[in-house]
């Protein structure tokens, strides 16, 4: 604070350069994906195209984007059934010497496509057939390997194509993990402030602000996220979209990924397959907004209208072992400092579970 009260900003290290990398062409809205030669005209795509889909998401979207993209480019497919470290190498010997890859599908398709893309140097272009993770624009991806997953450093989409029939008309459980995801960006704020204040960690008050407003326009609209209604997939996708810009602000996913996240990696390693990521971070998000005294009754509400799960049992996750990841959590990415680092024991996890998730 200046003598006088004001407060003053902070002086920028001069010395420092920080990279930003952010979509350049974003498009949302019902037969999208029609814009795709268009997009490709834009971005001045027209040697080859790897695409990648899944078995499912080739009949969803994935042959349409070949038939589309074929207009202007020379296009293949590369199907991805799972992602692993296997599948990543293979991808990158096929798309050695590509211009562009198109990642269409869920998360695994989109986080393959962002990966090889990073690896391999060239742009990517972002079709998400589901709205279930803010990783549809984000520049990180998640990788299981043995034991759980790792997240690494990747291409952020330099387009996002998001077709919301499409988007619509996937599972409703798939949209509500997406709002849970976002969600989970309150708690992980919270645990970033911590982190500031009692280890120094620098924040970035411009991708909290955004992180924070996502999450309450999907909580004060959780009323109005219905099962496979496009004015919701809209209004998840553009929510989704902020929160992976608030990550590229931030040059990390620390806007969008706090003790909550770590919860749901520990979940991955003691009952895999169970949740899906957003679900997981949004129950994870009770306990942490609990632990940090916060309104961890309207999280859970949000939670419930939106039609997200809001306890373990309702993923099939006993409360035995999610008393375990609570404790398991500080274990994972341990240089990422939660509200769950403060020394929660497992007597206390496993009342705050019952007590919590109760009804
Ligand atoms: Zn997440």
């Amino acid at each position: 604070m200046s003598p006088d009260g004001i407060k003053l900003l902070k002086t920028p290290v001069l010395d420092k350069s920080k990279w930003m990398q952010l979509p350049r062409d974003v498009i949302i809205g019902h037969d999208a994906l029609m814009q795709l030669p268009k997009v490709c005209e834009d971005l001045q795509v027209s040697g080859s195209v790897l695409i990648f889909s899944g078995k499912g998401t080739m009949n969803v979207a994935g042959s349409r984007v070949l038939s589309l993209v074929k207009e202007v480019a020379d296009a293949e497919v590369f199907i991805v059934d799972k992602i692993s470290p296997e599948i990543i190498s293979e991808a990158e010997e096929v798309g050695a010497g590509v211009d562009v890859f198109i990642g269409v599908g869920g998360g695994r398709v989109i986080d393959t496509a962002k990966i090889v893309s990073y690896n391999c140097c060239r742009p990517f272009i972002s079709v998400p057939t589901a709205a279930s993770h803010d990783g549809i624009a984000s520049s990180r991806a998640s990788v299981p390997v043995k034991g759980g997953s790792v997240s690494l450093e990747a291409n952020p989409p330099i387009a996002l194509v998001a077709d919301t029939g499409i988007i619509a008309a996937a599972p409703h459980r798939l949209l509500a993990a997406g709002c849970a995801d976002v969600i989970s960006n309150y708690t992980a704020i919270l645990d970033w402030e911590l982190s500031h204040r009692l280890r120094g960690e620098p924040i970035s008050d411009y991708a909290m602000a955004l992180s924070r407003m996502t999450a309450e326009i999907i909580s004060k609209n959780a009323d109005l996220i219905k099962p496979h209604a496009e004015e919701s997939a809209w209004t998840v996708i553009k929510a989704l979209l902020s929160s992976g810009v608030a990550m590229s602000i931030a040059g990390s996913s620390r806007p969008a990924s706090g003790g909550e996240h770590k919860f749901s990696h520990a979940l991955d390693q003691i009952a895999p397959g169970k949740g899906l990521h957003g679900e997981q971070c949004g129950i994870g998000s009770i306990i942490t907004m609990y632990l940090h005294g916060g309104d961890w009754r309207s999280i859970r509400t949000s939670l419930k209208q939106i039609g997200a799960p809001t306890t373990p049992k309702e993923i099939g996750i006993d409360d035995k072992s999610a008393a375990q990841a609570l404790i398991l959590a500080r274990s994972i990415r341990p240089e990422r400092f939660t509200i769950l680092d403060m020394g929660i024991t497992e007597e206390v996890a496993e009342q705050l579970i019952a007590m919590l998730y109760e009804d």
